[in-house]
């Protein structure tokens, strides 16, 4: 999920890998390490930033011409010298980079140790070093063929062995790589920006494809060695460009990236044929949950409105009271806790001052302690008792998008763990983890709509304000939708719960205060329309984000935007994402710079 560059060539490899990770750093990372060989094979790694790793390196400048460097953002062991890469094997000879997650570690792992490998990290990615290590028989990419082969997850990884020098090994599942050449030698970096400076002319590997790159050029093939032809791309972006994905701003680009970013929350973690939910953060704690007779989730913004979406997943498939908390408030009153309950925060970063002070005062009070967390070993996960990561990768663009549908996906997760403990039938559990796991093509499908979505944002600019309305599981949508209109565009909005319009906000609607109403065929389907058809009489002018195969709606709204049919617990990571694009376009309409919207900063680590 973070950064990758390989170099091998005439030139110094050392400045070439330092200049890669820096193009690559702009996606947030913990650690970094290099390993260059010369006479030796030279590693040096260190936690925090770039210049921590550049401090320690300033001593002995690396001499030599094949090297790999790694920027970390750590999935499976916390952020420390030995868990940053490269990882080596037993004897010093293999190194590997590596950037996604090694789902069946643990069993590779015990098998290896079995055979007298000895590991010196926490990571999944070890193994990769120790199984390369054991196929290895002088012929590198063969090795990494045969590991591969054993491996279930993701990986973009690049691998150098000092007993089969002159190359660099890389290989591809569902995390990138890209390669490039010119007269200086071969490149290979999980980012274009990292290369830009090297050459224009880019090879973008596929899945199951493996490389070898030599100083002279490249040749790619698959897992059983059967080779590939690769045509170049040619890219005239700058590095800047390049960091974006070609896209304009890193939130289009996250929000365009959650089909993928929502398959690797789920990834390893849906065990269809038993209708079951596999979190190995809440194993430990297993028996512990069951006695839980209480749920209290908390957040901040984004992260507190997921709370509110988990609230309606949980109450109704887990059957345990669940309230939802906004932290900063929770932390100011006198809580009622039992030891029975179970706290859970969320938190993107897990370093929200709010929420860090809610849960160290549900602690205090004796509290169960949960989290869910993007940023692996932050303060909330080191706080808490036990808990589940999100695995969305760094997110950039200060308005939560692709964390937010992860936390929504990973309450799923939780619904279906918990809910198959306490009395949940197989039945159910397989149609909700069928279902989620369809959810990264559904979400697909609605980001294919989004330029149908741009033209609807420039229809509707020029209005200043905008009420959003829901019912039952899409009121936090509502919620959501007006808040990233608010944070990207600076314009007026207020979400509801349509039964409380008749109750105040109605008062304001006219034909200038559009409505955006979330209306999917779910059972509160008639009280929502119900409730536009209250506006229409009054004039607002009325957008729908309502599901596929709806005929009616067409004639009442101004305007729909249709997402697929899927469980009713599930629609709010649907519903959300047409909102996320109707804001980014109307930011960008107005002339802001969504990627820093004014006054708002990424993680709010005060109060
Ligand atoms: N899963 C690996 C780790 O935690 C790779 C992390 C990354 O993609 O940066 O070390």
């Amino acid at each position: 999920m973070c950064g990758i560059i390989g170099y091998v060539g005439k030139e110094n490899a050392l400045p070439v890998l330092i200049e890669g990770l820096r193009r690559e750093s702009y996606r947030g990372y913990d650690s970094s390490g290099v390993v260059v060989f010369g006479k030796d094979a030279q590693i040096v790694k260190a936690v925090g930033k770039l210049e921590a790793l550049e401090e320690k390196l300033g001593s002995f400048r690396i001499q030599g011409g094949l090297g790999v460097g790694h920027v970390r953002w750590a999935t499976h062991g916390g952020v420390t010298e030995e868990n940053a890469h490269p990882h080596a094997d037993c004897n010093g000879n293999i190194f590997v980079v590596h950037n996604g997650i090694i789902e069946n570690y643990r069993i590779l792992r015990e098998k290896l140790e079995k055979r007298g490998h000895t590991f010196a990290s926490q990571t999944d990615t070890e193994v990769l070093s120790h199984l390369i290590e054991d196929f290895f028989e002088g012929n590198l990419e063969d090795a990494v063929r045969k590991a591969l082969q054993l491996v279930r997850g993701t990986y973009g990884l690049v691998v150098i062995a000092k007993q089969d020098p002159e190359k660099l090994v890389a290989a591809r599942l569902s995390s990138p790589l890209v390669l490039a050449t010119n007269t200086e030698g071969g490149y290979v970096a999980s980012d274009p920006a990292a290369l830009v400076s090297h050459s224009n002319k880019m090879v973008f590997l596929e899945d199951g494809e493996v490389a070898v790159i030599t100083e002279h050029g490249f040749q790619v093939s698959d897992l059983f060695n059967v080779s590939k032809v690769k045509e170049a791309v040619e890219l005239e972006w700058s590095v800047e460009e390049a960091q974006k994905g070609g896209y304009e701003h890193f939130m289009l680009k996250e929000i365009m990236e959650q089909s993928e970013s929502i398959l690797n929350s789920l990834r390893g973690r849906l065990v269809e044929k038993e209708g079951k939910a596999k979190l190995g953060g809440l194993d430990p704690v297993k028996d512990r949950l069951q006695n839980v007779d209480r749920l209290i989730i908390s957040g901040m913004g984004t992260a507190y409105i997921a709370a509110l979406v988990g609230e309606y997943m949980l109450e109704e498939h887990v059957g345990i009271p669940v309230e939802a908390e906004n932290a900063a408030e929770f932390r100011y009153r006198k809580p009622i806790i039992s030891d029975n309950t179970a706290f859970l925060a969320i938190s993107q970063s897990g370093e929200t001052a709010d929420t860090l002070g809610a849960l160290r005062e549900a602690k205090e009070k004796g509290a169960f302690t949960l989290g869910i967390v993007n940023a692996v070993g932050a303060t909330v996960s080191r706080e808490t008792a036990a808990g589940v990561y999100n695995h969305a990768g760094p997110e950039i663009g200060v308005a939560s998008t692709k964390a937010f549908t992860s936390q929504l996906v990973v309450l799923a997760l939780l619904t279906l763990y918990l809910g198959r403990q306490r009395g949940m039938s197989l039945v159910t559990g397989q149609r909700i983890a069928k279902e989620l796991g369809r959810i990264p093509e559904l979400v697909r499908r609605i980001l294919d709509q989004a330029d149908r979505i741009a033209v609807l944002a420039e229809k509707y600019w020029k209005y200043s304000n905008f009420l959003y309305i829901g019912r039952k599981y899409n009121y936090p949508i509502a919620l959501e939708g007006a808040l990233k209109l608010k944070e990207i565009s600076y314009t007026h909005a207020e979400g509801y719960g349509a039964g409380e319009m008749k109750h105040g906000p109605i008062a304001l609607i006219d034909e200038n205060f559009p409505t955006i109403a979330i209306v999917p065929s779910d059972s509160v389907y008639e009280k929502m329309i119900s409730n536009i058809q209250e506006i229409k009489t009054r004039k607002g002018p009325v957008i729908a984000i309502a599901t596929e195969g709806n005929t009616e709606i067409g004639d009442i709204a101004d305007d729909v935007i249709y997402i697929p049919k899927t469980l009713e617990m599930l629609t709010p990571i649907l519903a959300v994402i047409p909102l996320q694009l109707f804001a980014y376009f109307f930011g960008v309409a107005k002339g802001y710079d969504v990627d820093k919207p004014r006054n708002l900063a990424k993680s709010v680590t005060v109060e």
